[in-house]
Order: structure tokens, then C-alpha cells, then sequence
């Protein structure tokens, strides 16, 4: 249910999509799950509840984080009070694609993912990772003309506490778990859990 339902008197109050100033501390955006604070841009979305129709609250970023289509089609309805400050749809659309970009980049072994396809090995045992499983992502360094570098591999979770021993792992052994947990913060914690429990015992560091 959501949070707040805007009186029925306000003409704007039941457009398909709002942007309007936080009047209360008491809004929750639907996607970081954290306060809109009283004051700031808020993106709403009408739903129509067992309570009647009310709004979806988002932070404006996280609105158009998560669902820009919505932001735009605000945007082109002009969605809010006249005189309001909104950020340009430009400067949202460069964020969405910053925060892309950010997340590619935040992926450093070691994190763990489930294998969106059955086709991807492990570099351990050599078989197929079935699709829908767990995929540990590790970094083995390999020499190439006299230079040492590293790249990701995918492993099986059982198949990681033997490629931590192996000599050209690149992955600590030391601070693993932690660093998985970190990696992979995409992840709720208690599949975190789940993964270090199938890869079983680490290697004693
Ligand atoms: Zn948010
Ligand atoms: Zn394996």
C-alpha cells in the first residue's frame, strides 16, 4: 500500500506520473527502500490499490535509475507544479548511463553470479557450468610475452578452494569470503551465505 495518498482536491493529484518536493519525512522510495527526506524531488507512480489509487514514491535519481521509460514519458507531460526546479532529462539519462558503466566496472574477481547460460566452463575442472547455478568469478594471472597479467575465469563453487592453492591464482585466499561479500554486493546477503557454503573450506591462509 503506499505511503501517502495525495487529497483528491489537488488537480494533479491522480496523473499517471508525479514529480513534486517530499511534504513529509514519511515516503519510502520503492527502490533503495531508504526516506525520501521532506523537501527533496520525489518521482511518483500511480497504482490503483485496495485502498483506491495512490503513488509509488522514488528518489528522482533512483526513479530514473530504475525506470527511465516512466521518468521520460513524465517529462514529456511536464508532470509537476509549474515553477518546480527539476533536473534536466539529459543530466538524468547521462546518470542512468554513468551508473551502468559504474556497475561493469565495480565487477573485480572475486564475485559470484548465477550463469545466465549453460555454456561457460570452469577453468578448474574443465566441465560445463549449468545455467541457473553458481558461477565464482577468479582471477589467474597468465604470462604473455614476458608480461604478467591477469583475467577473470568462472569457476564451480566446489572448484574454487583448489584454484585459490593454485600458483597462478591471483585471488587472495586471505580475506576471500569478505572480498566476495563485497564484490558481489549486488547480491542479497543470504545468497552470499549459500555460495561460501558450497564452496566449502577454504584454504587455510
Ligand atoms: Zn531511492
Ligand atoms: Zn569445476
Amino acid at each position: 500500500m503506499p505511503e501517502e495518498v495525495p487529497p483528491i482536491q489537488e488537480p494533479h493529484s491522480m496523473r499517471p506520473f508525479v514529480i513534486e518536493t517530499a511534504r513529509s519525512n514519511r515516503s519510502k522510495c520503492k527502490v533503495c527502500r531508504r526516506a525520501i527526506q521532506k523537501g527533496t524531488l520525489r518521482f511518483g507512480v500511480l497504482i490503483v490499490g485496495p485502498f483506491g489509487p495512490g503513488y509509488l514514491w522514488h528518489h528522482m535519481t533512483c526513479g530514473a535509475r530504475r525506470r527511465l521509460d516512466e521518468v521520460e514519458q513524465a517529462y514529456a507531460a511536464s508532470a509537476w507544479e509549474n515553477g518546480l526546479d527539476v533536473p534536466s532529462i539529459d543530466s538524468l539519462r547521462a546518470l542512468v548511463e554513468e551508473s551502468a558503466e559504474k556497475k561493469a566496472r565495480r565487477k573485480e574477481p572475486p564475485y559470484a553470479e548465477i550463469a545466465p547460460t549453460g555454456r561457460s566452463k570452469c577453468k578448474r575442472c574443465g566441465t560445463l557450468i549449468a545455467e541457473g547455478t553458481w558461477r565464482v568469478v577468479l582471477s589467474r594471472s597468465v604470462e604473455f610475452y614476458g608480461q604478467t597479467r591477469s583475467g577473470p575465469i568462472n569457476l564451480h563453487p566446489g572448484c574454487v578452494a583448489a584454484e585459490l592453492c593454485a600458483p597462478d591464482c591471483a585471488t587472495l585466499a586471505s580475506g576471500f569470503a569478505a572480498a566476495l561479500g563485497q564484490n558481489s554486493a549486488d547480491l542479497e546477503p543470504g545468497r552470499i551465505e549459500e555460495v561460501l557454503r558450497q564452496i566449502g573450506d577454504l584454504p587455510a591462509v
